[in-house]
């Protein structure tokens, strides 16, 4: 009797023998029985979700719309439309990882995110702002590197790697992060008619970027670039990464001012043809425009939310050189500060400088050159000299533009 019991295999964790258990199975130095092992997993799955839980904030923590909306009009101007909904995604993102760690029934899906906008109306900034706030991993990634596996360029789930970066290879924490995918539009098929040439960089990797937004388990180079076949792998689950992306599709208005004529008689007759704003037909953007610009139905389809940015008009201008809490203005204030020197500015020089950006048809992206321009030689003498302040006219402002080169300004 003892003999049998000393011959038979046993679990080295609970001890029982092999005809005790359902299945025994062999290791190297011993075995372990079915039952154990899913003990084992349960350990090991309830040690991570403390891990995980441990950093992310419980729902009286998470910051409310209206707290990001806060936060983001101290850096951007105006664009209400977008952070209200940029506000409620980022809300929505959070609180659909906090339930997936109470194992709810009522499952919460994500919604990604598309905002159109001309380009410097701060889609971009907008994305900063948003992820100066978060406590997930945020990357801003740019789509007009990507291009089909097999071309010249970046494989789609090198989008991932900065992701992975940014998470310290953390793939768990990645998996809950936000990608902001700048460009968008530039991945548009090129034409309705398919082409002769392959469109490498158009409807292939719209399908390539499908796969990520939908929620799939991707294979991403940790050092991002081509796959190479000696790189290792790592699986990540984009099922709970938002998305957001921006593009300023050029041109688009054109779609959208073909569709509003067509349509003012059917569904959309409430809207009558004179209370169109044509000058901003932005706002009326739906997802037939930017199908009609050449995003694939499926792409459109995984970004529900669709917000726009408004072109900046004049009181935008002059309002983005001075009030965020780092305008333009703000910085140059500091820089001299640093020297010691305390900078004014006459009024008159403000309404210049966006008389000028308007003149040079440079949007916000150009308040920076111009305003470089008036103050560059001001900046190369006033850290050696004497004075403790200084003070910039519009005499002075309009004599730096007027030596500059116009040319290189129109460039920038
Ligand atoms: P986009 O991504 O839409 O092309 P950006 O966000 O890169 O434009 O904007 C370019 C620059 O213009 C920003 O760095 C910022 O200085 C300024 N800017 C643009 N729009 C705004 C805005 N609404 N509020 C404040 N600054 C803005």
């Amino acid at each position: 009797m003892a003999e049998t019991r000393r011959n038979k295999n046993r679990c080295s964790f609970c001890g029982r023998s092999e005809d005790e258990v359902g299945l025994l199975i062999t290791g190297m130095n011993g075995f372990i029985c079915d039952s154990c092992v899913t003990q084992a997993y349960s350990i090991v799955q309830e040690a991570l979700e403390t891990r995980k839980s441990a950093k992310t904030l419980t729902l009286e923590e998470l910051p409310k719309p209206v707290d990001i909306k806060r936060f983001l009009d101290q850096y951007v101007i105006g664009q209400d439309d977008a952070k209200r909904y940029l506000a409620v995604s980022v809300y929505n993102h959070y609180k659909r990882l906090l339930q997936k760690e109470s194992g709810d029934d009522v499952e919460i899906e994500k919604s990604n995110i598309i905002m159109v906008g001309s380009t410097g109306t701060g889609k971009t900034l907008l994305a900063r702002t948003i992820a100066k706030m978060l406590n997930v991993p945020f990357t801003i990634v740019d789509a007009t590197v990507l291009t089909e596996a097999g071309y010249v360029g970046e494989d789609i789930e090198s989008i991932l790697t900065r992701l992975l970066q940014v998470a310290d290879y953390n793939v768990a924490e990645a998996e809950r992060g936000i990608v902001f995918i700048d460009e968008i539009d530039k991945i548009a098929r090129k034409g309705d008619n398919p082409s002769i040439t392959r469109d490498v960089s158009g409807e292939g990797v719209q399908q390539g970027l499908l796969k990520l937004l939908e929620g799939s388990i991707v294979n991403v180079p940790p050092q991002g670039g081509r796959k190479h076949p000696e790189q290792k792998m790592i699986p990540v689950n984009t099922k709970n990464i938002l998305f957001i992306c921006g593009g300023a599709f050029d041109g688009i208005e054109k779609k959208i001012a073909q569709r509003l004529n067509t349509h003012v008689v059917g569904y959309n007759a409430v809207r009558s043809t004179a209370s169109i704003d044509r000058k901003n037909l932005m706002q009326y953007i739906a997802p037939q425009d930017l199908k009609a610009f050449g995003l694939i139905p499926e792409i459109i389809g995984r970004l529900p939310i669709l917000t726009y940015l408004n072109p900046l008009d004049r009181t935008a201008l002059r309002a983005i050189l001075t009030e965020p809490k780092n305008s333009i203005i703000r910085q140059y204030l500091k820089l001299f500060e640093m020297d010691g020197v305390k900078l004014t500015f006459e009024d008159a020089v403000f309404e210049y400088i966006v008389d000028k950006a308007i003149e040079y048809k440079l949007g916000a992206r150009g308040l920076r050159s111009i305003v470089e321009t008036i103050m560059m030689d001001v900046m190369y003498e006033i850290p050696s000299g004497n004075e403790k302040s200084y003070s910039v006219t519009l005499d002075y402002a309009k004599h730096q533009m007027e030596k500059a080169n116009v040319a290189r300004l129109q460039n920038a």
